[in-house]
């Protein structure tokens, strides 16, 4: 590694004291950082890559670029309830380009700072475009929400609106008919490229929730894990899906498609028990976010999708056959 690239990590990547979160022992720049979690908290850890051409088009931002390979992270860690800490960031640059480091730095350290998450180390090296990081965070000792724990009887809930990323990623692809409007294509643009990590949403379901995943996939690929993780099924209302405005304005084919199918939307899909669903609701409305309840766990294991009634309602519903790619997560559940 030449000195300029040493300048460069030096220049963009460290934090100057006063700057950012400081919790690490030892930090950036030596050959370990060295951490720990407070006193009766556990480590949660998990890291995500992103190549150019496979996880993002080379369209985004340095800055909501930068901003997303720390969300897709964060995102893991809210899935668990656990609170950020620290990350490490491996990167992997074609070439110095400080007009678009400094627009990345921007935007992985402004999200980081949000967050209270402190850059702690990393690795620099050449080569195609490529971001990888490793997060960890503290959730207390057994706290941790695990895709396991999904009891029959429990409510299923998803946070806001899943499917906006897949039609933008669609109005990118030059494959929707109509095209979306400019209003519509900069909204879900942003859903797409700057997503939110539901980080306060994970850690206020510790001891509410019962199981939790982050939608990266797609809806029911994602559900799918918990199913066979838990060993349960599912009558999910398709009634009750979140529509946001944009995906309403699409045929209904379209709109179930990306929010069954879509992925890339970084909600939390969580079961949790009827006994708690005012707590839920409170939670929500104190956070900002709509919260919907989706469907309802069942001992026969498989994917029941239903229309024409409230989730958990029997009541006037109608078998509707699943007729979504990822339906194939399904396959051997149990
Ligand atoms: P070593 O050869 O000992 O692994 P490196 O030359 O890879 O050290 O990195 C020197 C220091 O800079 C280390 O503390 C490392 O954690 C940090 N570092 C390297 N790349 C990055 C980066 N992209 N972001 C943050 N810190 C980095
Ligand atoms: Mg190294």
């Amino acid at each position: 590694m030449s000195l300029g690239e040493f300048d460069l990590i030096e220049t963009f990547f460290w934090r100057r004291p006063g700057q950012g979160p400081h919790r690490a022992v030892v930090g950036n720049g030596d050959d370990c950082a060295v951490i720990a979690p407070a006193p009766g908290m556990q480590l949660a850890v998990s890291t995500d890559t992103m190549v150019e051409g496979r996880h993002f088009l080379s369209t985004v931002s340095p800055a909501r670029l930068g901003h997303k390979a720390l969300a897709v992270n964060l995102s893991d860690l809210a899935a668990c309830g656990a609170a950020p800490l620290a990350f490490t960031l491996a990167l992997t640059l074609p070439r110095v380009d400080e007009a678009w480091l400094k627009g990345f730095a921007k935007g992985l350290l402004d999200l980081a700072d949000e967050h209270d998450c402190e850059l702690i180390g990393g690795d620099t090296t050449a080569g195609p475009l490529a971001i990888g990081i490793t997060v960890m965070g503290e959730v207390p000792a057994g706290q941790a929400l695990l895709r396991s724990g999904a009891q029959v009887g429990d409510d299923l809930w998803v946070s806001g609106h899943p499917g906006e990323a897949r039609l933008a990623l669609d109005a990118f692809r030059g494959s929707l008919h109509p095209g979306l409007g400019t209003e519509a294509f900069e909204a879900t643009r942003l859903a797409m490229e700057r997503p939110d990590p539901r980080v306060a949403l994970g850690v206020g379901l510790r001891g509410l929730a019962t199981s939790a995943i982050d939608v990266s996939d797609g809806l029911l690929g994602d559900l799918g894990h918990v199913l066979r993780r838990s060993r349960v099924g599912v009558a999910l209302s398709l009634d009750e899906l979140p529509v946001s405005p944009w995906l309403a304005a699409r045929s209904p084919d379209e709109r179930l498609n990306c929010i069954l199918a879509g992925g890339d939307d970084y909600e939390l899909l969580f079961t949790a028990p009827p006994a708690q669903r005012e707590r839920v609701t409170q939670l929500g409305a104190e956070l900002g976010l709509v919260l919907s309840r989706i469907g309802q766990i069942e001992a026969e294991p498989g994917l029941r999708l239903w229309r024409g009634a409230s989730a958990g309602a029997s009541e006037g519903r109608q078998a509707v056959p699943n007729r979504w790619a990822s339906f194939d997560h399904f396959k051997g559940a149990a």
